[in-house]
This record gives C-alpha cells, structure tokens and sequence, in this order.
C-alpha cells in the first residue's frame, strides 16, 4: 500500500512538494484555483500585456501519478481534511501550504482565470489613462508596482504613501539608500511618516480623480490608487487539535522539522509559518524541500531534516532593468544583477519547466 499525502494549496511551497512526492506516494493536491498563478510576476502581469497570459499555468502539467483537485479545505484537524464539496480526505500526511492573501493586483482574487485575466485587463485600461497614481503602502509591493507602472508610463506621476517613517525595515540602510535614490532617478514621489486623513473615494484600481489631506500636512491628488499592504494567511480551516497551532495574527507555529507541535503527521511551510524570516517564494520552496525529505524518512526510515530560518533577502526590480537585490552572503547587488536575477524574465523558467510548458 502507497502512502497517502493531501497537500493543501498549490502555490510556490506546495506544488513543489507535490511535484517530488509524486513518485514515491499518492498525492492529492487540493487548491481552489484554476491555474497555478505566478504571483512573483503579478504586478509585471498588470502593466505588461505580453505578461498577463503567462501568469498562469495549467495543473495538469504538474504530476504523473497523482490528482489536483479543485476544491477547498474548510476544516483540517488531527483526523483529516474536510473540503468545501463535502468530500473528507483521511490520508497518511497532511501538508498546510495554504499561503496569505494580498489585496489586488500583487494577488489576484478570481479562482477562474478568465476572469482573473478580464481583471487585469480592465485594470490596466484604467491605470493607462490616469496621470496620478497612488500606492498606500512602501513595501516591496508599493515599490515593486511603482517601478513597474514608471518603466511602461514614465510620464505618470506615481506618489507612495506611507506612515513608517522608513522603507524596507530589516534591510540594511546601503540597500535602502541604493532603492531610494533609483525611486529618486525615477521620479517617484515618497511620502513617508504620513498617512491619507480621507479614505479614496473610489475602488482600488478604479479611475476617479479625489484629493485627500496627508495626516504629516499638506495633500495628495491622484487619479487611481492601490492597496500595497495587508497580507493575511489563510489558515482559518485550523480546526480540533490543530487550533492550537494558529496564533492571533493567523500564522501557525512550527517545529524546526516544520510540523505542527505535537502533530506528526502534519506539516506546514510557506507564508503561513510563524517562523522569523522573509515570506518569499524562496523560502517556501526552501521549506519544501524539508518536508519532502521528512516525509520521505518517515515512509522509509532515516533521520529527519531540520530548517533554521535565513537573514533577510530580497530581489527588488524596479522595472525590467532596475532596482536591487540584498542578501547577507552576497550584500547589495545592483540594477543590472537584480535584473538577471528577476527583473527581465521574472523566474518564469522555473515555473515553465515545473509545469512543462514548452
Ligand atoms: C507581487 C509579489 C511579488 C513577489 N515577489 C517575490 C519574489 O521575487 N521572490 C520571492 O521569493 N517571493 C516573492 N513573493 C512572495 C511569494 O509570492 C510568497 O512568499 C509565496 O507565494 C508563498 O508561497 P506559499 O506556497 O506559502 O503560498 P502561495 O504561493 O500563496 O500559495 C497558497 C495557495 O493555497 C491556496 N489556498 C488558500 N486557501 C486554501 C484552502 N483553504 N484550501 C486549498 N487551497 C487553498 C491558494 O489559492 C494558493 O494557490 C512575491 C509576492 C507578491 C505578492
């Protein structure tokens, strides 16, 4: 008899830990969307036509033996996983790689993607005839979406908006400066230490002009804004025994052989780990690669693998050819690495070998 894994959510973590267990157990991957999203080259997707088609990559690429079901988990406890059709799953291992969400357009909302690409659409109609844009949020996100909307419309004004009186907290202040003063080159207005006193009158992503006051003084006209902050993880299915796990903020606590304390039979990784490191594709697929190996020795003996979390990491593009890369082995790379790393091709190789697209 084969061992039976349901790995829950098929974004970075799990599908790569779907694509290696294939061979050696049954695996039942269970994600609601349609197609795998390549999130990492969402905000390329918006501004760029050529990309937003190659967001997606069909499921049925991804394993040989086993089954992607398109469903949901709305109860995961100690004895198994309830779906949203009803169906209970009792298998042998359970992998939580359910991920966060993210306000529109770094995460798409649409499961179908017909209608995830009419979004897209719609709203890069929209931002193509607004001069003023506003990001709230000076994250990565916010950064990353201002590089992207300058490198395709550099006549638009794009202002960031936001209360931290610093971007990139963590991150050395060399990287910091090497961003700030590309954002300077670029144009883009940074509006730190301050906040909107008004709510925008319109939708994110929709066009209607309206002027807010700034709560640091002065004020701010834009055509369009967005939302680049806000991600939550998706673990609200948690339910019996595993309750436990999930803390106030909804991430859930891990052993360093990343399984739910106490539950040796359930395993977490990605964005909804509660462990001290970056939520990056990187290192859910890091992660991946530990569970992999601990379910493999669990199945056939062996010792397990542990994950100790990395120092902060991050490739930041601003546009193709711009931006910069920080981590503590290799210290600030600069533009023109960041776009080999990211920028110009935005890691789809990986992606279009792991779902065998040509
Ligand atoms: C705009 C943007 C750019 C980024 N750029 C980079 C980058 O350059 N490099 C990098 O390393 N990281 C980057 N990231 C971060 C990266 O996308 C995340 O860290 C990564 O997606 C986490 O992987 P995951 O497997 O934990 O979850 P996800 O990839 O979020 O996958 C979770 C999956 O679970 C599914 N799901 C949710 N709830 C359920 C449920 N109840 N039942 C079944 N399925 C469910 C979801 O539909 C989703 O498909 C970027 C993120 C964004 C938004």
């Amino acid at each position: 008899m084969t061992t039976t894994v349901a790995v829950i959510g098929g974004g970075y973590g799990g599908t790569t830990v779907a694509k290696e267990l294939d061979s050696f157990a049954d695996v039942v991957l269970v994600e609601p969307r349609e197609d795998f999203v390549h999130h990492v080259a969402a905000l390329r997707g918006l501004v760029d036509p050529e990309w937003t088609d190659r967001l997606f990559y069909p499921y049925s690429g991804l394993l040989e033996r086993g089954r992607v079901l398109r469903d949901r988990a709305v109860s995961v406890d100690q004895g198994g996983v309830t779906l949203a059709s009803g169906e209970r799953l009792v298998p042998d291992f359970v992998v939580l790689a359910t991920g966060s969400a993210y306000p529109f357009p770094a995460k798409i909302d649409f499961h179908d993607s017909a209608s995830a690409k009419a979004k897209i659409r719609a709203t890069r109609e929209e931002l193509a005839g607004a001069e003023k844009v506003l990001l709230l949020g000076a994250g990565p996100v916010g950064l990353e979406l201002a590089g992207e909307i300058k490198a395709v419309w550099p006549e638009k004004t794009v202002t960031i908006v936001d209360p931290a009186t610093e971007i990139l907290a963590g991150f050395p202040d060399e990287f910091r400066a090497e961003i700030r003063r590309q954002l300077d080159d670029l144009g883009i207005e940074l509006l730190l230490g301050t906040s909107l006193t008004e709510a925008p009158v319109s939708e994110p992503g929709q066009a209607k002009t309206f002027t807010s006051g700034l709560s640091g003084g002065g004020e701010v006209t834009a055509d369009l804004w967005f939302q680049c902050y806000g991600g939550a993880p998706h673990t609200a299915y948690l339910d019996g025994e595993l309750a436990a796990a999930r803390q106030a903020n909804g991430q859930v606590e891990v052993t360093s052989e990343l399984r739910l304390p106490g539950q040796p039979r359930v395993f977490a990784l990605g964005d909804i780990t509660a462990l001290p490191e970056g939520k990056l594709a990187k290192v859910a697929g890091d992660h991946a690669e530990v569970v992999v190996a601990n379910i493999r020795a669990l199945i056939e003996g062996g010792e397990l693998r542990t994950h100790t979390p990395g120092g902060p990491m991050i490739s930041l593009p601003l546009g193709p050819s711009g931006g910069a890369t920080y981590a503590e082995e290799v210290g600030v790379l600069d533009a023109a690495t960041t776009s080999e790393i990211k920028g110009a091709h935005m890691m789809a190789s990986r992606y279009d070998e792991l779902f065998n697209v040509a």
